[in-house]
């Protein structure tokens, strides 16, 4: 039996950006988050180095700065006008969130201790500057706690481990959601003036990636399933320092503290390539650089990995510590516990006294759901979809255009979770409910029948290995036509295989195996417009970098693409839509493209 839910207000994920709308709508509507995890194991918590914000408490720093280096760093498609609301609200937010009690790091005198990270720079690129706020490296647990405490405070309404599947949206105007209770299989629909999408990333197509096991992205699949477009979906970001092999995140904030990478010859090759910022370049360009050096045979013994090198004395011999200040143990065993302890625990390596190998590894969506800077989901390039909101990772405002600076989605999530929560108040206050069609639940049903009784042969978790390796290897950090030609083919190959899955388990308690073959459809059609998107877009810019298109070409591609799908039957992991695309200008207000050179 399906059971039925009303609310002013439904918010999909209980991550930062879920919770901080979910505090900022609860003050005046009444309001539900839905989420799939325990709210306070959302990715967030794994967030480790910091977030930005121009305090300016351990030296002179603007707004201006920071909207200036966002903008730079997403290699000019940032939508400007949002990169201005990052920047100035990012002040703010981090002080509300202090005044929630957050514990922040503290300088000597009290205020809040800030740190170095990639592409945050003085003076519009002077020199490298102390911006991100943080709690040692654990930055995101405290902030995901610290904004749970204060849901459950205003007595917020939590369905903890509901899997949502569906968005129930006719006329442009979105009426709600479906989802399924994880503990039953039973279908909730959940009817609501507004839905805010906050379900985080979806890196989990890729082989060697930071992302958590859930991050499938199943509502963002939901809204592109329903017709409504993605947004710069070829754009995703692979951070330098994954652990070799495994892609565990090793935060940039170990380089904020002076580490260095090392080729096989010994050498700090950042400074070839970007002499003013050096190891703190933005991630696109150092997961190229790191390429390079494999690619001219300087991997370590040559093999594919290079060195991140924390040592106290190698960062004191090279004088790369903040303002080139020495650094001791002590002070990095405090600034840096989680990825010292995670280097000691899955390498066996002490990086105290060894360099660690590390590779580029999947991190980062920079496109998504594509949203207004109230986080209004858009229609089309300005039509917004009346009671539909997205914020956080899944979302594209677009403040990270082709490549995202690190410390600014912690950010994004507490911004625009928070700008897209009040503006969901006052839409609750003025809009009626407007009427649910009829079964709006039925497609999950079928969905899942089809799942359960499947007599097909093929298995859920080959299919979704051979899918992350086939995006590993043709949509990664370097890409030319022919890889992406064969992973758009590849992709569709394995669609048709998905459709022929068998699962073991065809009970309804706790059914992981029907969740995640659902969660694997999602991936698929996440994957292919990637890879379509990917293909259509000839030139290089951020972390889209080709081979075959090497420069960026502002003449054609200074604007974002959108994608949707023309498709008259719903079905998860379907081969054959067309994909169709249309541009949206990029808004330029201070600053004009220029060339980047860090
Ligand atoms: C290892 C790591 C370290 C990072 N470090 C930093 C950093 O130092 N600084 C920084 O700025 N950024 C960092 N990032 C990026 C940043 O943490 C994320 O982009 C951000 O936290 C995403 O927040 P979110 O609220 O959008 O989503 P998440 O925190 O990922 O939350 C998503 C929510 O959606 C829910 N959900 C998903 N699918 C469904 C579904 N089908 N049904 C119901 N609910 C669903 C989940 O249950 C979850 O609650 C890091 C990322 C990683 C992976």
């Amino acid at each position: 039996m399906t059971q039925h839910h009303q609310f002013d207000a439904i918010i999909v994920g209980g991550g930062g950006a879920g919770l901080m709308a979910a505090l900022h709508t609860s003050k005046v509507a009444n309001v539900a988050v839905v989420s799939k995890l325990y709210p306070t194991r959302s990715h967030t918590g794994a967030a480790q180095g910091g977030i930005a914000a121009a305090l300016g408490n351990m030296e002179p720093d603007s707004w201006e700065w920071h909207m200036y280096d966002t903008v730079k760093g997403g290699d000019y498609l940032v939508d400007q006008d949002a990169a201005e609301f990052l920047a100035r609200d990012a002040i703010d937010a981090v002080l509300e969130l202090e005044h929630m009690g957050l514990p922040f790091d503290r300088t000597p005198d009290g205020k809040i201790e800030q740190r170095r990270f990639g592409g945050h720079t003085a003076n519009f690129g002077e020199k490298a500057v102390m911006r991100a706020c943080k709690a040692a490296d654990r930055t995101g647990h405290m902030i995901l706690q610290t904004l749970y405490q204060q849901c459950i405070k205003q007595k917020v309404n939590f369905f903890n481990e509901f899997f949502v599947t569906d968005l129930i949206v006719q006329d442009n105007i979105c009426r709600g959601m479906v989802a399924i209770e994880m503990a039953t299989s039973e279908l909730h629909v959940f009817h609501a003036k507004a839905v805010m999408i906050a379900s985080g990333g979806f890196g989990k197509m890729f082989q060697v990636t930071s992302n958590a096991h859930t991050l499938t992205g199943d509502p963002v699949a939901a809204v592109y399933r329903r017709g409504l477009p993605l947004e710069d979906m070829e754009f995703f970001q692979f951070h330098p320092t994954g652990i070799y092999k495994m892609g565990i995140l090793l935060s940039e904030a170990a380089r904020g503290e002076g580490a260095v990478f090392l080729n096989n010859d010994g050498e700090r090759f950042m400074e070839r390539y970007a002499p003013t910022l050096k190891d703190l370049a933005p991630r696109d360009m150092a997961s190229r650089f790191i390429y390079q050096e494999i690619r001219a045979g300087r991997g370590i013994g040559g093999k594919d990995y290079v060195h991140m090198d924390f040592r106290p004395e190698t960062i004191n011999r090279l004088k790369s510590g903040p303002g080139g200040t020495e650094v001791t143990r002590e002070h990095m065993e405090k600034s840096l516990p989680d990825i010292i302890e995670f280097v000691r625990v899955y390498m066996g390596l002490d990086p105290m006294t060894q360099p660690v190998p590390i590779q580029p590894t999947a991190h980062y969506a920079m496109g998504g759901i594509p949203t207004d800077v109230d986080a209004r989901a858009l229609a089309d390039k300005s039509t917004v979809v009346a009671g539909l909101y997205a914020a956080g990772e899944c979302a594209c405002v677009s403040v990270h255009g082709a490549n995202r600076l690190g410390t600014n989605s912690l950010v994004d999530i507490v911004v625009f979770g928070r700008r897209g929560g009040k503006h969901m108040a006052e839409f609750c206050k003025q809009a009626a409910l407007a009427p649910l069609p009829a079964d709006p639940e039925k497609d999950t049903a079928a969905e899942f029948d089809r799942i359960r009784n499947s007599k097909g042969t093929e298995r859920a978790a080959v299919i979704r290995s051979d899918l992350q390796k086939l995006m590993m290897n043709n949509v990664g950090v370097y890409r030319n036509a022919a890889d992406m030609q064969k992973a758009i083919d590849g992709v569709r190959e394995l669609k048709a295989r998905y459709a022929h899955v068998k699962i073991d388990d065809t009970g309804k308690l706790w059914n992981t195996d029907a969740l995640e073959n659902f969660e694997l459809g999602c991936l698929l059609d996440l994957a292919e417009v990637t890879a379509v998107a990917a293909l259509r877009r000839t030139e290089s810019r951020g972390a889209h970098a080709r081979e075959d298109y090497q420069a960026r070409d502002d003449a054609h591609w200074l604007n974002h693409s959108m994608a949707s799908l023309a498709r008259g039957s719903w079905g998860v992991g379907v081969t054959g839509g067309e994909i169709r695309f249309d541009n949206k200008p990029v808004t330029i207000t201070k600053f004009q493209p220029k060339e980047r050179k860090y």
